[in-house]
């Protein structure tokens, strides 16, 4: 009996002496005598050795990187070092060609700008395959705590009619002809003969239905994509992205924090005991990388001690008027070394100030607190100050901002006087203010960017490098 397997399969469990057949990808082809052969179950190959004499040159020859082919032969134990096993080949099939002449994937570096280019092959490299295993297990982690702790999924919708959460600038939904906009008699567009007979938009959040669900399941969480037109080019913001929120009913801003610190180092946790080889690989990675940075720009903590240290040590908790107390008093603020130097208490925090705290004041991540309310949104809860909110915002090294969330105001009157301060309008809101109206409780959430948390783990420091097909300003290829 031929036992059909795959490479994790086989170098992992003893099936010695077995006659097996698996599927891959050659990665190299050495001497007409050993394949190296990957099929995406592993970061590692199997070695298969083939005696040449047994083929034609006619086969010998389309064997190259990249051909897929199908191997039949015995388990045995490998003789060369690196590997456990191998396979004596009986046979071989060729799935599909790999012209070496044109195939831009070769058996050395390529950097990741080139690999980006190439997206729809990178998925056969080490490293973005090891990335997506990664992303897998994550994936899974988050939503195997939540279905532990009995949280409901809630799919909330892709297209909004409410602009109101103001997380970013928004991407129109329209079935409008552009080349020719109906009008109405003051020449404004006349969304009537839109396709939902209003103004919609692809999603910012599903916080606010989040909410609805939560003020009925009690725990709830989204985990789907959302989608920012914000033209910022940088290594850790998206056009399109995916996020987790999860809402809590009879909840306040510590159950909002202790939940979403047990969720960091749960996931982080689940990666480190599911993915070992893939991490011990972009360790290495990562390594060979910093070599060719200044010695100052390296980080201290090899990544599987980083992502320990995440699981072993408390977050930092302060607020943000002790941490501009820090700033203001920090050499970087003294000697201007900032772009955007801390005058005062309720400057919004730029990513530089929130590195310092993280990388240099703390060296852990830290939970930052009670935020003016001019610089958050309408829905987070006032506090008795009058001045501040109850937002919370985790900071990561390398990262910064990976989770922003609050306690939500629960208080009709507030919340609608809130809304009128920030022009927001209530009617078309109403739904969102039922919730206050009926059977109002405490209740708080946040939002968890899947991407920065891939990046965190996987220590890659793109977003881009995180998804496989990623949207950014310019970019909508594959
Ligand atoms: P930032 O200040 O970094 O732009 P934000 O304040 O706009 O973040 P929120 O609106 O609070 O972020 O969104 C919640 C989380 O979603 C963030 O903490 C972050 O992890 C993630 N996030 C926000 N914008 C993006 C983006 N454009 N691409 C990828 N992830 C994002
Ligand atoms: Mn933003």
């Amino acid at each position: 009996m031929i036992y059909k397997s795959n490479v994790k399969e086989l170098l992992n469990t003893d099936k010695r002496g077995q006659i097996v057949k698996i599927d891959g990808w050659v990665r190299t082809f050495r001497n007409n005598q050993f394949i190296s052969l990957n099929d995406g179950s592993t970061i590692n190959n199997i070695q298969v050795v083939i005696d040449f004499a047994n083929y034609s040159d006619e086969l010998l020859k389309r064997i190259n990187t990249g051909t897929a082919i199908s191997v039949e032969g015995e388990l045995i134990e490998s003789l060369g070092k690196g590997q456990k096993y191998e396979i004596k080949a009986d046979k071989i099939e060729i799935h599909g060609d790999c012209d070496p002449e044109t195939y831009p994937l070769q058996p050395k570096k390529h950097s990741l700008e080139f690999l980006r280019e190439i997206s729809h092959l990178r998925f056969r490299t080490n490293t973005y395959s090891a990335i997506f295993r990664v992303r897998n297990s994550l994936s899974f982690a988050i939503h195997k705590f939540f279905f532990d702790q009995g949280f409901v999924y809630l799919h909330t919708p892709i297209i909004t009619g409410s602009d109101a959460e103001g997380a970013g600038e928004m991407f129109r939904v329209t079935t409008l002809d552009l080349d020719n906009i109906p009008k109405n008699e003051s020449g404004a567009i006349d969304f009537k003969s839109d396709f939902f007979e209003k103004p919609t938009n692809l999603t910012v959040s599903g916080q606010l239905e989040a909410e609805l669900g939560a003020m009925a399941l009690s725990k709830v969480y989204t985990f789907g994509p959302t989608f920012r037109a914000e033209n910022s080019n940088t290594t850790r913001h998206l056009a399109e992205f995916w996020m987790i929120e999860p809402e809590i009913a009879f909840a306040d801003i510590k159950d909002d924090m202790d939940l979403a610190e047990e969720l960091l180092k749960y996931v982080v946790k689940f990666a480190l005991e599911n993915n070992a080889e893939d991490l011990d690989f972009l360790e290495q990675r990562l390594i060979e990388e910093e070599k060719q940075k200044p010695q100052d720009q390296r980080s201290d903590l090899p990544l599987k001690e980083k992502l320990r240290f995440i699981i072993e040590n408390d977050f930092e908790r302060l607020t943000y008027t002790e941490a501009i107390d820090i700033l203001m008093n920090s050499a970087p603020n003294k000697k201007k070394k900032f772009k955007y130097l801390i005058e005062k208490w309720g400057a919004d925090l730029q990513s530089e100030h929130e590195r310092y705290l993280v990388e240099k004041h703390f060296n852990k991540p830290v939970i930052l607190t009670d935020y003016p309310k001019d610089i958050k949104a309408f829905y987070m809860k006032v506090n008795d100050d009058g001045k501040t909110v109850r937002a919370m915002d985790i900071l990561f090294p390398g990262i910064g901002e990976i989770v922003g969330g609050s306690q939500r105001e629960e208080r009709l009157d507030v919340l609608t006087d809130r809304m009128k301060e920030m022009n927001i309008p209530t009617e078309e809101m109403d739904w969102y203010l039922d919730l206050r109206r009926f059977g109002t409780a405490p209740h708080a959430g946040f939002g968890l960017g899947f991407e920065r948390l891939v990046q965190f783990v996987t220590g890659m420091g793109n977003i881009r490098d995180v998804i496989p097909f990623p949207r950014y300003p310019g970019n909508a290829r594959f």
